[in-house]
């Protein structure tokens, strides 16, 4: 049996895992988007014929594990996705998104390129190859093990808590003389999210594909995020009469922005403030998740049960529509927008930021991870100055982070994830999706909880289980 890399080796993107079984069966586990800079190129080719692939297993909807599926697609790809039914869902939302976003970065790449003498690049895929993408999904709940094909794999998703329906994936694939226990982790979640469940034990595994994101980090214990957010809000809205700016991620922590809202709204805590979720992905991942609440944990089913609704109250507006977006923009009273996208760096969320942040009466919060090269990043940094839209603005707004909101475990969160295993057992623990430094840590971590060998594949590597 063999395993290759083609993607999120020694790096955090692009995730995709080619398994080719004794008997020729081929399976690919994610089919993720490089991002960051210079990925263009890399997104083009894949390095393996998608029309020999047997088989495509998800692991949860993230661009970087799903956004190069409708390429896999368009390339000659004919079988079967296997995900959760919420990924399935969340992947109609965010894969349409995703074909909007590349036609629409398309021509400004090949107009760079064309200045630059290069060949222009091709279309990585449009909405009918979503469409068509969408049309090969098999949908499987956790716990439930599924064959693959007769008698040779099977197949079980089990909960990471990293996203709404994120899974690991258990493979038992079955050789002439053996048997090979597989299991790939996809991403990790953390203990006690605010929406999710806890992440679940599973199988033992002879091989253990394992990310590495936070391979070297411990998170800084939680503060009270709800408490945390009112004292913002009261100071930004309420003592200074200004607007609250929050760029956030559309899937999960927009939703958990909205919840902590309502949690406080229902405790009579929250001024009488309009809120809006200004973001059309945010506003159906809102509705997706909604739908899912096999995915909750107890605490926000017992909410529900109380309040009815988690993710609505009287002052909060969902928009959808370019006008109505517009139109926050001229409202001079106190208001809290949340925007997409998450680093600022594209999206409606620019435009309000370049409509507030020469007030000092308003607060831009950042809540999550930002590359330093983007608009958030460059406000985490404490820029004085920022471009936007190719103008130079000054920073008067507050800029306030927060950073208890990480969809990533750190590294002992991990360990803590894979001590259902007997390390004595594992052969082999292969690292991907981390920055190599942080990986050579998290190796001499795993090596010290038992896990003997640990190897820190490169791209293209191909290795024999
Ligand atoms: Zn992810």
């Amino acid at each position: 049996m063999k395993l290759q890399f083609f993607g999120a080796a020694r790096t955090v993107t692009g995730s995709k895992h080619l398994i080719t079984t004794q008997r020729g069966t081929r399976i690919l586990l994610d089919c993720g988007l490089f991002q960051g800079i210079n990925t263009d190129e890399l997104n083009q080719k894949f390095h393996f014929k998608p029309s020999e692939v047997d088989y495509l297993i998800l692991s949860h909807a993230h661009i970087d594990h799903a956004g190069l599926i409708p390429r896999l697609v368009r390339k000659g790809f004919t079988g079967p996705i296997y995900c959760t039914p919420a990924t399935a869902d969340l992947c109609r939302i965010m894969l349409l998104d995703s074909a909007y976003i590349q036609e629409k970065d398309l021509k400004r790449i090949n107009d760079r390129r064309e200045r630059q003498g290069r060949p222009v690049l091709e279309m990585l895929y449009e909405a009918a190859d979503v469409e068509q993408a969408l049309s090969q999904m098999k949908t499987v709940d956790y716990g439930q093990t599924f064959r693959l094909n007769q008698d040779e794999v099977s197949v079980l998703f089990t909960d990471t808590a990293h996203i709404l329906g994120s899974a690991a994936v258990s493979l038992t694939v079955q050789e002439d003389s053996r048997e090979v226990r597989l299991f790939f982790s996809g991403d990790i979640g953390r203990p006690h999210d605010k929406i999710l469940k806890m992440p679940e034990p599973f199988p033992q595994a002879d091989y253990i594909i394992c990310e590495s994101t936070y391979g070297d980090k411990l998170h800084e214990p939680e503060p009270d995020m709800r408490k945390h957010l009112l004292r913002i809000v009261h100071e930004t809205c309420v003592v200074r009469q200004g607007k609250l700016i929050i760029p956030a991620f559309a899937v999960d922590r927009t939703q958990e922005l909205i919840y902590a809202l309502d949690q406080l709204e229902s405790d009579g805590k929250l001024p009488r403030i309009d809120v809006f979720i200004d973001s059309p992905l945010a506003v159906k991942a809102t509705q997706v998740m909604k739908k899912h609440d096999e995915c909750f944990n107890p605490e926000l089913r017992a909410y529900i049960e109380k309040d009815g609704d988690a993710f609505a109250f009287s002052n909060l507006h969902y928009i959808s529509d370019v006008e109505d977006s517009k139109a926050i923009n001229e409202r001079q009273e106190p208001c809290i927008i949340i925007s997409a996208s998450g680093m600022a760096e594209a999206g409606r969320i620019k435009h309000h930021i370049r409509n507030t942040v020469e007030d000092a009466r308003n607060t831009i919060l950042l809540v999550g991870y930002c590359g330093p090269e983007t608009l958030g990043g460059a406000l985490k940094r404490g820029d004085r100055e920022v471009k936007i839209f190719g103008e130079t603005y000054t920073v008067r707004a507050e800029v306030e982070v927060m950073d208890s909101f990480s969809a990533h475990g750190d590294y002992a969160e991990m360990l803590d994830f894979l001590s259902c295993q007997n390390p004595a057992q594992v052969k082999q623990v292969y690292l991907v999706h981390g920055e190599y430094d942080r990986q050579v840590v998290f190796r001499h971590n795993l090596q010290s909880a038992g896990f003997r060998n640990v190897y820190i594949p490169s791209l293209y590597e191909s290795v024999a289980l």
